[in-house]
């Protein structure tokens, strides 16, 4: 180890790589970091902080109107986009200060720009070359936007954040998180936005009735949902962009934001110079301790294609770290990891759901509720929670969790915990409720929608 400059470089300061740097230091190694754009990620820069820090942006305008029936008779403030994007930047760069800290802290060295891989045990930045014992592959993802007659309009989730102007009319492509939760931020915030996925239904890899309540529940918001639609060609106009349909129909937009997936980002990286397997998919390929093929090189988080998302990406660092630097053989569970979507209201979710539930346990027992929450008794707004247990009949198991409602997200974190802990269905239900909350309704769903 000594004859190296450091026992570790990572390669990206996004989720995975600050944490495995920050944890190998305190188990004492020469720990350096190479970042060629933002300090903290994806996560802290243009993903899930200043998202929702949008999503709060555009829950307030609801708020307003719903206000009324409760006795507040104050007008309905105007929204000022500049003011949100301008009050997001400065809280991100406090953000990236506090990453720099974090490091400097315990000593792990940042070096400025991107890293080149030149050999198993030594990585470019510039001009400059660095040794390791071990190097590590945190590089995570970026926006695919693929290419059509005019893509070069489309914009990705990358810029959307930063837009001079607010987009007026906003069009959206895809059917996953990135698109349903930029429909309910720019609808909140006022845009016309037309959401426009591929498929029958979006969300998919969500359980059937999430999926089928969250489009009710969007129409009923106002986005202009459409499905088995895609965008044939962009083409700017003077009055804004024309989007050309499959449908043969055509729709004038200020921006498209095109949220169609997200791929390794490899580019640049010099993975010709080592033997690191890539997978069909372009993900890098790793074993259970996230080697790759090379064995002093690793990679962990959404390089290499697995569940993107951060407290992922932060536990495959601590486990390296641990593992690694630590002595410590410290295994991901990749059970029951819970999972929202900030759309309007919240997606939350964790386990399986009905269908991946019967193929994997056989019989199983549904537990469904839907219901207009307590504040909306009185706000006049017309909006349904929904509720779903799913339980192995075998064990009594709880198995899966399903929630669209306000606050699904906050909800679903305890819920996660008390299926890991392999919770029965008896056990939620001797469970007292906490009331009035919505929340209640997952320990008093007493008689079955369906049994197998
Ligand atoms: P990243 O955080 O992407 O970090 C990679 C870093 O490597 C970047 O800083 C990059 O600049 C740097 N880099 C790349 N190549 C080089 C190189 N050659 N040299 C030097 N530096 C390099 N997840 C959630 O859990 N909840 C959410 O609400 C959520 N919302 C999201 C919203 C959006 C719009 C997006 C895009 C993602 C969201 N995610 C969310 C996903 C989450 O951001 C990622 O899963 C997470 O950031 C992955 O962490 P990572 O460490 O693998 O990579
Ligand atoms: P997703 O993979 O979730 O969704 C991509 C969507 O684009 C799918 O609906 C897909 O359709 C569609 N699509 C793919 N290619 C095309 C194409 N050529 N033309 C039209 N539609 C296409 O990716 P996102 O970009 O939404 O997000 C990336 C990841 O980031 C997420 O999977 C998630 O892990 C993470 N994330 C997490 C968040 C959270 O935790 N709240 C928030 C935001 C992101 P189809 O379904 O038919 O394949």
């Amino acid at each position: 180890m000594e004859n190296h400059d450091y026992d570790l470089f990572v390669i990206g300061a996004g989720s995975g790589g600050v944490r495995a740097a920050r944890m190998a230091a305190e188990f004492g190694a020469r720990v350096a970091v190479a970042e060629d754009r933002y300090m903290g990620g994806t996560c802290v820069n243009v993903g899930c902080v200043p998202k929702k820090l949008y999503v709060y942006a555009a829950e307030f305008g609801k708020s307003f109107t719903d206000a009324r029936n409760f006795g507040w008779d104050s007008d309905r403030s105007a929204f000022n986009w500049a003011t949100l994007r301008d009050n997001k930047k400065a809280e991100i760069s406090r953000l990236n200060g506090v990453y720099d800290n974090l490091l400097a802290g315990v000593k792990v060295e940042v070096i400025s720009g991107r890293a080149r891989i030149v050999d198993a045990h030594t990585v470019a930045v510039g001009e400059q070359r660095y040794s390791a014992e071990k190097i590590l592959i945190a590089t995570g993802g970026w926006p695919h936007i693929p290419e059509f007659p005019g893509s070069e309009h489309a914009i990705s989730s990358n810029e959307v954040f930063d837009l001079a102007q607010f987009p007026r009319r906003l069009a959206i492509v895809g059917g996953g998180y990135i698109a349903v939760e930029f429909a309910g931020i720019f609808n909140g915030l006022g845009a016309q936005v037309s959401q426009l996925y591929r498929g029958p239904l979006f969300l998919r890899g969500f359980d059937a009735d999430i999926r089928a309540h969250a489009a009710q529940e969007i129409r009923k918001t106002g986005v202009d949902l459409r499905f088995e639609i895609n965008v044939k060609a962009i083409a700017a106009r003077d009055s804004g962009l024309e989007v050309q349909l499959t449908d043969e129909t055509t729709l004038e937009v200020d921006a498209v934001l095109y949220a169609t997936g997200r791929k390794a980002n490899l580019e640049g990286l010099g993975l010709d110079n080592v033997n690191v397997k890539i997978s069909d998919a372009g993900n890098i390929e790793v074993d259970e301790k996230y080697c790759t093929s090379e064995p002093s090189i690793f990679a962990l988080g959404d390089v290499t294609g697995g569940i993107e998302l951060t407290p992922v990406a932060l536990a495959e660092g601590m486990s390296f770290a641990r593992r690694e630097f630590g002595g410590l053989e410290n295994m991901v569970d990749y059970d029951f990891i819970p999972t929202a979507v900030f759309c309007q209201p919240n997606i939350g979710t964790v386990g399986f759901t009905e269908e991946d539930a019967r193929a994997r346990f056989g019989r199983i027992r549904v537990f469904k509720s839907t219901f207009k929450p307590m504040k909306h008794s009185i706000s006049g707004r017309d909006e349904k929670t929904f509720m779903k247990l799913i339980v192995d009949q075998a064990s009594d198991r709880v198995v899966g969790a399903h929630m669209m409602g306000p606050d699904a997200g906050e909800i679903m974190q305890g819920i996660a915990i008390a299926m890991r802990a392999g919770a029965t269905k008896a056990l939620f239900d001797t469970t007292i409720g906490i009331h009035p909350t919505a929340a209640e309704e997952f320990v008093t769903m007493r008689k079955p929608w369906s049994e197998d």
